[in-house]
């Protein structure tokens, strides 16, 4: 009981600090996003070959090549069907769990998550919120640049996994910010667009988050109110596919 009081004014205190600071860069953040990665999609199958494998590697490709970062990409499909989730870490790791791809639907709704989920990791959310946790100190270890997973203790290896990508299996819910959230969001969208996805998709997919209700997926649990996001969505897609549009047709300098 104490513990998850204890766990939960923690959180509190996380979400509290705001900001943009990130004390981390992409090199220091990678061993812990590689170790963070092996471990996270190391707790259920990886699927290696079929019509859904080559979806999510298509997407992340085509997602990856449009971003302008030169992470050493990767993505992984993992099989868990009652796991409705995905993730991207710093550095351009993602992961997909099977669990999300009826919710998805098709490839340009899995565009939506994924781009989505890789926009935090290019607006380095992860070092940020890694950051906001060295800050607060609510995690002590999480500081320590250069420190392995392995070496922390479980509060702080829970924080790091959560405050990196948003992997929520080890008993720590940090959900991203509003102003991640929309970050990612607009991001995502552009990045689909960019990659030849159909961003109409992604309000769609975002509804039917929202009619699955309290019953709905963990993808949820850190990205909260889907019907908002929704409208929010449909009224910014017609500004930004101008804009894409228009810097195709611009001459490159
Ligand atoms: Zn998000």
């Amino acid at each position: 009981m104490w513990k998850i009081a204890r766990t939960g004014a923690l959180a509190s205190v996380l979400l509290a600090s705001c900001g943009s600071l990130n004390i981390y860069s992409d090199a220091e953040l990678e061993p812990i996003s590689l170790q963070a990665y092996e471990e996270a999609t190391s707790q259920h199958p990886i699927v290696t070959s079929g019509p859904d494998h080559d979806m999510v590697q298509e997407v992340a490709r085509r997602i990856a090549a449009v971003t302008g970062e030169r992470f050493p990409w990767q993505a992984r499909l993992l099989k868990a069907d009652d796991v409705p989730n995905a993730f991207c870490l710093p550095n351009g790791r993602i992961a997909v769990y099977t669990g999300i791809l009826p919710i998805t639907r098709n490839i340009d709704g899995l565009a939506a998550v994924v781009g989505h989920e890789v926009a935090h990791a290019t607006r380095r959310h992860g070092g940020i919120r890694m950051t906001q946790a060295a800050i607060s100190s609510v995690a002590l270890a999480v500081a320590e640049v250069g420190l392995e997973l392995s070496e922390m203790d479980r509060e702080s290896r829970a924080y790091t996994m959560a405050a990196l990508g948003g992997i929520t299996q080890y008993g720590v819910l940090l959900p991203y910010s509003r102003e991640h959230e929309t970050q990612a969001d607009l991001d995502g969208i552009r990045f689909a667009i960019r990659a030849g996805f159909d961003p109409w998709e992604a309000p769609k997919l975002w509804e039917r988050m929202a009619a699955l209700g309290s019953s709905g997926p963990e993808f949820l649990s850190t990205h909260p109110d889907p019907l908002k996001r929704a409208a929010r969505l449909r009224a910014a897609i017609p500004a930004i596919l101008r804009e894409e549009a228009a810097a195709i047709r611009a001459p490159i300098h």
